[in-house]
């Protein structure tokens, strides 16, 4: 069988001090959320991302997915790192085959609301991170979320 290959970018979209959380001048602990989607009739959260379009840069595809499936849009800081996975897709008489390389960017939160995500998602919502990390389905993009946890700590 043929393995078609398939390049996507997407992001991790945050913002600080978010509404739900006492701002640090507050006592708050200044928190951190990031955004996730849900999708398979909500049984499924993971990051926002997309297929890479053809003459399209990689930053540009995950600022226009997160923007078309979130509702958010924000500024993109830097590339996280990119994972890699292999998945079937049955057709009537075939089943293809494909490699799927995805590479996942920082973006701050600049604005728009989760309640205009895309009608293709089931839903879309905001976590805190550390809760972001556990609603998570696959193992690789929990390790992207613990990476940019990192780095918007470190920034
Ligand atoms: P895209 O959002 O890039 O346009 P898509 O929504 O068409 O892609 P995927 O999200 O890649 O498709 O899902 C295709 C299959 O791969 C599904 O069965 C899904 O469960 C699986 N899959 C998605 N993300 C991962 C991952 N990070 N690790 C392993 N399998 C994954």
């Amino acid at each position: 069988m043929k393995t078609e290959r398939q390049i996507s970018s997407g992001g991790v979209i945050f913002r600080r001090n978010p509404p739900s959380t006492p701002p640090l001048e507050k006592g708050g602990e200044g928190g951190i959320e990031v955004a996730l989607i849900a999708v398979k009739d909500s049984t499924v959260w993971c990051l926002p991302k997309g297929l890479v379009e053809k003459g399209e840069n990689i930053a540009r595809t995950a600022h226009r997915e997160v923007k078309e499936e979130t509702g958010l849009d924000g500024k993109i800081i830097k590339l996280i790192d990119n994972i890699h996975y292999f998945y079937s897709h049955k057709e009537p008489g075939e089943t293809k085959r494909f490699f799927k390389i995805v590479y996942f960017f920082i973006m701050e939160y600049t604005h728009g609301d989760v309640k205009d995500h895309d009608s293709e998602v089931d839903d879309c919502q905001w976590f805190e991170i550390d809760e972001a990390l556990k609603k998570v389905e696959y193992e690789d993009e929990k390790e992207i979320l613990k990476k940019a946890r990192d780095m918007i700590k470190a920034m």
